[in-house]
């Protein structure tokens, strides 16, 4: 059998397989393979718990652990149980079963063994994608930690107490394995009470159905915040049971299983905080926001080189960092919403109120943004109030809409005429080449949405006519 533990690289757990040698010489404990501050403190945890929990520790001898792979840096304090273990097994004190064994948990010096917090992302590592061929056939964790796991499909043995293993074959004994998986329970979201107005309503489709990325620019008021918001609820209900990713991701983060991702820094957060960083690197917003959505509400306050750093990770979908002896890769694959005032008073261009601003300092408030990045955006609206005698769609409508929509198989298909027809529009417009990829999609999720088979030239214009931006002074 092997003994292992876990750590999380960025977010990527890793099985660490712990490797034992005692042998005669001069009495000598250590452990090896890059562990860090908290590691280190472990050996004195590991000796005290062993002696209390009823074992003796070989102390005439030399013991030395090895964590491997050892270019992985190991972090937190969940290894101390499978260190006791090993060396138990190893010490002869007690048998060791004949398939692998991953070990989560801390120690106390009384041999009481600890729930780890970050228990559910740590036992990913034993999960089918995650372990890289090799088969975890249990997993030992404190007890309070069972439930957290058990969704994992693998048998657990949970223990409170070293002394637990006393016996012959302690992963029979005592707590029987368990296997169970718990469904996710859906949520009914509030999403199903609210109303909005014509033009929200079709734009809460769009975005929810085609992911594109979304600038909203408009006077306070007119319901920017409201339609990310409203987005949120819209998507978190339409996605109840998620992938394996997502729910490693949400263990990560500590986030509930079924919540949708979403992220949104304010604008006075760090680079690190949005894009990741630090030593150990740590993940930021757009990793945080990978598999849904990242939210920059009152875009235009935050630093224009912090909102330049996001172009790359939005092209690549991951982000990597780099520090003193190690490189992380962070996924950071997310649909971008961003609103903004036009203006520092946010009122130009408002219907029912003067715009205050003297125009160059207008014109520099809009700058803030450069030009390659407000090109990532698919969908560029300006948004005015809505009036009170609109007719309004309910959420329920909506909802309901959109599960039809995600049900149906094919897509919308692009004619010779509907072809020509983009060209056509292209070539007037100027479009180039990314312009062109923006309007192809979002024209095929409006056609999807207004129910056609093939795409209409309505659907073109449409999809054009959100590249054209006039809300902002420059880009004009
Ligand atoms: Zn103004």
């Amino acid at each position: 059998m092997s003994y292992f533990s876990a750590t999380l690289l960025g977010v990527t757990p890793i099985l660490v397989e712990i490797e034992i040698d005692i042998s005669s010489g001069l009495p000598f404990f250590q452990i090896v393979g890059l562990p860090d501050a908290i590691l280190r403190e472990s050996k004195t945890r590991v000796k005290s718990a062993i002696l209390q929990g009823g074992f003796d520790f070989p102390y005439e001898q030399r013991v030395v652990l090895n964590l491997a792979p050892s270019k992985v840096k190991k972090e937190g304090s969940g290894f101390e149980l499978g260190l006791a273990a090993r060396i138990l097994s190893s010490s002869g004190q007690i048998p060791a079963p004949d398939f692998n064994v991953l070990f989560l948990g801390e120690l106390a010096l009384d041999g009481g063994i600890r729930s780890i917090p970050e228990v559910e992302a740590l036992a990913f590592a034993g999960h089918t994608q995650f372990s890289r061929g090799i088969k975890i056939d249990l997993i030992v964790v404190n007890k309070e930690d069972i439930q957290k796991i058990s969704h994992l499909g693998i048998p657990i043995l949970g223990v409170s107490h070293l002394s637990d293993f006393q016996g012959k074959r302690w992963w029979e004994l005592e707590t029987p394995p368990v296997v169970t998986q718990n469904d996710i329970v859906e949520r009914k979201s509030s999403f199903e009470d609210l109303k909005f107005s014509e033009f929200w309503a079709r734009h809460l489709m769009i975005a929810a159905l085609g992911g594109h990325h979304y600038f909203l620019c408009g006077p306070p008021g007119t319901g920017k915040t409201f339609f990310a918001e409203s987005l949120r609820l819209l998507l978190g209900s339409l996605n109840s049971k998620p992938e394996i990713e997502r729910r490693l991701l949400n263990s990560v983060f500590q986030r509930p299983s079924c919540e949708y991702p979403w992220a949104a820094p304010h604008h006075s957060a760090s680079l690190c905080g949005i894009l990741g960083g630090g030593n150990p690197p740590r993940a930021g917003a757009i990793t945080r926001a990978h598999g849904g959505v990242l939210f920059l509400d009152e875009l235009l306050e935050f630093s224009p080189s912090g909102l330049d750093s996001l172009r790359e990770p939005i092209e690549k979908g991951f982000i990597e960092i780099f520090r003193a002896g190690s490189h992380v890769t962070f996924p950071s694959r997310f649909q971008l919403i961003a609103a903004t005032n036009p203006c520092r008073c946010g009122h130009w261009k408002d219907l029912y109120k003067q715009c205050r601003c003297m125009p160059t300092v207008r014109q520099a408030y809009q700058a803030r943004m450069s030009g390659p990045f407000f090109d990532r955006f698919d969908i560029k609206v300006f948004c005015k109030r809505t009036e009170t005698n609109e007719k309004r769609v309910s959420g329920t409508e909506i909802i309901s809409k959109m599960k039809a929509l995600r049900e149906e198989k094919t897509e919308p298909v692009w004619t010779k005429s509907a072809s020509d027809g983009l060209e056509e529009k292209g070539n007037r417009q100027h479009f180039n080449f990314r312009t062109y990829e923006k309007v192809r999609r979002v024209a095929t999720t409006i056609a999807r949405i207004d129910g056609y088979r093939s795409i209409q030239l309505k659907n073109i214009t449409e999809a054009s006519a959100y590249q054209v931006f006039k809300g902002l002074e420059s880009r004009i």
